[in-house]
């Protein structure tokens, strides 16, 4: 039997009763009027808000794992810039999948279009988010969970929160401590990333395009992105619309610009189209493929997107693929040491294998389908059941197995709204994501840097933790 890893808190806990009412009370009304919320489940209609979950005492993260996952955000970026542009890996990794996932093959035939027909906007924007756990199975060092190539969101709340959280030790008389908190330019990086590409396409009456939802619930971290740019570069005109008006609304020019209403796009910047549920009809995949098939610099491009999915992810991850896109060592090592295991469902020997791995040891292992947003894995026994299910038909290659990471608990306070004056200190586990911005063609990389961090934590007795989704909670790295 394995003994439970804890690791330390940042402030000695529990707090007092007394203290922890009062300190809860003011940092709820700090992240309000902050802005670290999110549109109200209840009261959207009425443009209501409240505050978005939030840990009080940030949780620990080991500083050296932190920096290794900041060091190697350029790498990665280069990485997935790569496998974007390689159509024979591309196509190759997903062949299978795309015969049965309906979602992912609609995105591949859009690809499939623009390659045919040659494309138009050679340059992509890509504004990636990579998500690690600690791993307490190899001695805490960090694994990656997945990559994301679109919507990575919570760049704006994020950056929020270290403010936040150096007024809560300094509240609790710990300010002392506040050295432990990274600064985080989330925000900044990531609009710098989307203004830049505004500045490449190069027509100032042209306009940033945000791809949404019907409803925003996450609507505080997307305008943070948008008054950025505003900040960053007041001739910007960002404008919001969903697949459904821009299936409406928008036109090929003679020269393909991207027209909306009659404004020009320069950059599509997609904060939904990477679900089913956003594409209610044919034509909101027609939209899709006309923005692909345009002038405009997209984030992402549909390579881009298809270069995301889990089905890639686990592609690199086979033996030898990085030395496809990495020419040095140092580089293929580094990258390969925060992969966990990732086996293929297709059917093939490897696919057989590992289903045979996972009826054998279904906890040991998570069940991955080809979607973004939370809530869509399969854990624990229900593992053995699906792969029983799916082991003879070919639904199973729209899935990879992955590895269980086993992260250290830690002990905090998570407040929600509408939850008790005094939280119970709980158990939880953190899940830390790194973003990067790149922008380049098939030929080179013209940008390739870091853009901050976000942590999220989430009960250490819940699988999933996604803040918009509902169980997870912001967080912030207190570095140890
Ligand atoms: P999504 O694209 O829907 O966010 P993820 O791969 O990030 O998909 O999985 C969702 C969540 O499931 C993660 O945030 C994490 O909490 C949990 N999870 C995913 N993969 C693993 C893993 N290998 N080990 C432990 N937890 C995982
Ligand atoms: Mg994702
Ligand atoms: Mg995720």
């Amino acid at each position: 039997m394995s003994l439970t890893k804890y690791l330390p808190t940042a402030v000695p806990l529990p707090i007092t009763e007394e203290h922890l009412r009062e300190i809860v009370a003011k940092t709820k009304d700090w992240a309000l009027m902050h802005g670290a919320a999110m549109r109200s489940k209840k009261h959207f209609s009425e443009d209501g808000v409240v505050f978005a979950p939030f840990v009080l005492i940030p949780s620990c993260f080991p500083r050296s794992e932190f920096n290794k996952a900041v060091a190697l955000q350029p790498v990665l970026n280069e990485l997935m810039h790569r496998v974007a542009h390689d159509q024979l890996f591309l196509t190759d990794s997903l062949k299978e999948t795309i015969q049965v996932d309906e979602f992912t093959g609609n995105l591949f035939k859009i690809y499939e279009t623009v390659q045919n027909e040659g494309v138009t906007q050679r340059i992509s924007l890509g504004l990636l988010r990579s998500d690690y756990m600690v791993n307490t199975n190899t001695s805490n060092s960090i694994k990656q969970v997945e990559i994301n190539t679109i919507a990575s969101s919570f760049g704006g709340l994020s950056t929020r929160r270290t403010p936040s959280v150096r007024f809560v030790l300094q509240q609790l008389g710990y300010g002392d401590l506040n050295a432990n908190l990274p600064e985080n330019t989330a925000l900044e990086g990531l609009c710098g990333g989307m203004v830049e590409a505004w500045k490449i396409y190069g027509n100032e009456n042209a306009a940033i395009l945000f791809v949404v939802e019907e409803v925003t619930m996450n609507i505080c971290d997307q305008r943070f992105h948008e008054f950025e740019i505003y900040r960053q570069s007041p001739q910007t005109m960002v404008i919001r619309k969903t697949l459904t008006e821009i299936a409406n609304s928008a036109k090929l020019g003679t020269n393909n610009e991207l027209l909306i209403d009659g404004i020009q796009i320069a950059v599509v910047y997609f904060r939904a189209g990477y679900e089913p549920g956003h594409y209610p009809s044919k034509r909101e995949w027609d939209a899709r493929l006309l923005m692909e098939r345009s002038q405009a610099i997209k984030c992402p491009s549909i390579q881009y997107h298809l270069a995301g999915t889990k089905k890639v992810q686990q592609a690199l991850a086979r033996s030898g693929a990085l030395d496809l896109f990495l020419t040095e060592a140092k580089k293929i090592e580094a990258v390969k040491d925060i992969f966990t295991g990732l086996y293929s469902l297709d059917f093939d020997e490897f696919g057989n294998q590992a289903v045979q791995m996972a009826l054998d040891d279904p906890e040991r292992f998570i069940l991955k389908p080809q979607r973004e947003g939370g809530g869509n894995n399969i854990y624990g026994m229900d593992v053995r059941t699906a792969m029983l299910n799916m082991k003879d038909s070919k639904e199973r290659s729209a899935w990879i197995l992955m590895e269980r990471i086993h992260p250290p608990l830690s002990k905090t306070y998570i407040v929600r709204p509408e939850s008790e004056e005094v939280p119970d200190l709980v158990d939880v586990v953190s899940e830390l994501g790194i973003y990067g911005v790149v922008i380049g063609d098939s030929q080179k990389i013209i940008v390739n840097r870091n853009a901050g961090h976000m942590l999220r934590t989430k009960l250490s007795s819940s699988d999933e933790g996604g803040v918009a989704a509902g169980s997870g909670a912001l967080d912030s790295p207190f570095l140890v």
